[in-house]
């Protein structure tokens, strides 16, 4: 790996400029443009493999992007992709159920016991703004409570930003939202029980659901404070409404099962008191496939139809190929010693970057739980999403393109984490380091 033979991205600016003229944006999702490290064109990658990506210039990268999240396992890892042609020479979509459904539901539910019942869908975003409506349906109640920052898919209800304080309604982020949709939504700063109180207070009795990521991972990875998930669900259930956890990141990412029965939870959590109503889960349980399901609670999932009165339904739902892909990766992340690598590599990482950051005199916060970690450029901790606002953007663009440049991909933005892969080794990691001293100096110079 020698940064020195990094060809110029010449096929992907090629590619951008195709791609603008046909793709809205040139890309398929947002978050893939680099319009918030400086514009530009993104990388344009033609194939994955373990830990390595290569762009259309060959050039190689280490990915700590995972693809936001469900690559868990590096790119390509054997045991799934036989599973997907398996699968894919069985015919890819039956429109009937399969036995392979039920055996992926139990497996999610001996991993999360909170799961009585589940329904797959296909994305993170389908998952969310269904529960929200199982939760609407069974509370008769119309709003949810959200926190700030925290992302949801891109639903209408949950692209709504902050009133300016737990007493106002939201404001649509998104064009295209009515404002009367957003008056349904009320944002509460994240690790805040009083703003929680403050506005169950005020709109209590017409909130459904309260809805959380409850190890965030949207603005960076940040822990819930010792007593927050405890407080927040004793202050729904006061109210009569529902907890939502929102685990498309966080399943299967630090252990096997859910944030929710993550022993890494602040000291003293109360288990039995943050178990969740509802839960929407996505990325990791595909396995690198579409995917997306939800669940919780029997006698509220039974508002689903056919048996309920709440809707939902889908043509690719729960498809042979996503399932068998999801099954085989929770066999591969069943393997003794799964997480404890993860958190090894990672704990090298946060060690790495914080290291260096000292050394060259940068400002640095690395918020890190297992095998994830976020990069914060500023002197402060970062536990909501008002303090990862407040840190340098400019500083992280930076980081972010001489990054590249060495051969280690990153998400181009300063909010989203880095992920560690089964397929990452040591050298690996101990190459990112030096990347990172060697992007630190030049951030100084
Ligand atoms: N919830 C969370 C916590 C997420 O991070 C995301 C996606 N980043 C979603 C929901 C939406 O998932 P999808 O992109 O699969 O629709």
């Amino acid at each position: 790996f020698n940064a020195s033979e990094a060809k110029p991205r010449t096929r992907s600016a090629a590619l951008y400029t195709e791609a603008l003229e046909h793709i809205v944006g040139g890309v398929n999702s947002p978050s893939r443009s680099f319009k918030a490290v400086g514009g530009g064109a993104p990388v344009f990658m033609k194939r994955g493999q373990g830990a390595y990506f290569w762009d259309e210039d060959d050039n190689r990268y280490i990915d700590y992007l995972a693809a936001y999240g469900p690559i868990i396992l590096g790119h390509a890892h054997p045991h799934v992709t036989s599973a997907i042609v398996r699968a894919a020479e069985n015919g890819t979509l039956y429109g009937t159920p399969t036995e392979l459904e039920i055996r992926f539901a139990r497996m999610l539910k001996e991993a999360i016991p909170s799961l009585d019942k589940v329904r797959f869908v296909n994305s993170g975003t389908e998952a969310v703004m269904t529960t929200i409506r199982v939760a609407r349906a069974y509370t008769g109640r119309n709003k949810i409570i959200k926190f700030a920052g925290c992302y949801h898919g891109h639903s209408d209800l949950v692209l709504v930003a902050a009133g300016s304080g737990p007493s106002t309604l939201g404001i649509p982020d998104s064009a295209g939202i009515p404002v009367s949709i957003a008056h349904e939504v009320i944002t509460v700063p994240f690790n805040d029980l009083a703003a929680l109180d403050a506005a169950l207070e005020r709109w209590g009795s017409d909130v459904a659901a309260v809805m959380v990521e409850p190890i965030v991972g949207n603005f960076g990875m940040v822990m819930p404070k010792p007593g927050f998930l405890e407080g927040l669900c004793s202050a729904a259930r006061r109210n009569g409404s529902l907890v939502i956890y929102d685990e498309v990141i966080t399943a299967f990412r630090f252990h096997y099962g859910a944030a929710s029965t993550f022993a890494g939870l602040p000291e003293g959590t109360d288990y039995a008191a943050i178990e969740p109503d509802l839960t929407a889960l996505g990325k990791i349980i595909g396995g690198g496939l579409p995917i997306g399901a939800y669940g919780g609670r029997a006698e509220i999932m039974a508002q689903v139809a056919p048996l309920g009165p709440a809707y939902q339904a889908g043509t690719m739902a729960g498809n042979p190929a996503s399932i068998s892909a999801g099954i085989a990766c929770l066999e591969a992340l069943r393997e003794p010693g799964t997480y404890e690598r993860l958190d090894r590599l990672s704990a090298m990482l946060e060690a790495g970057l914080a290291e260096g950051a000292r050394k060259h005199g940068i400002a640095l916060t690395v918020n890190r739980i297992r095998g994830a970690l976020s990069t914060h450029f500023c002197d402060h901790p970062v536990t909501n999403y008002d303090e990862a606002q407040d840190t340098d953007g400019e500083q992280f663009a930076a980081f972010f393109r001489y990054m590249l440049e060495d051969g280690i991909c990153l998400a181009p933005s300063k909010y989203e984490a880095w992920f560690l892969t089964t397929a990452h080794t040591d050298e690996d990691v101990a190459y990112t380091i030096e990347a990172a001293n060697r992007a630190f100096a030049r951030m100084k110079a």
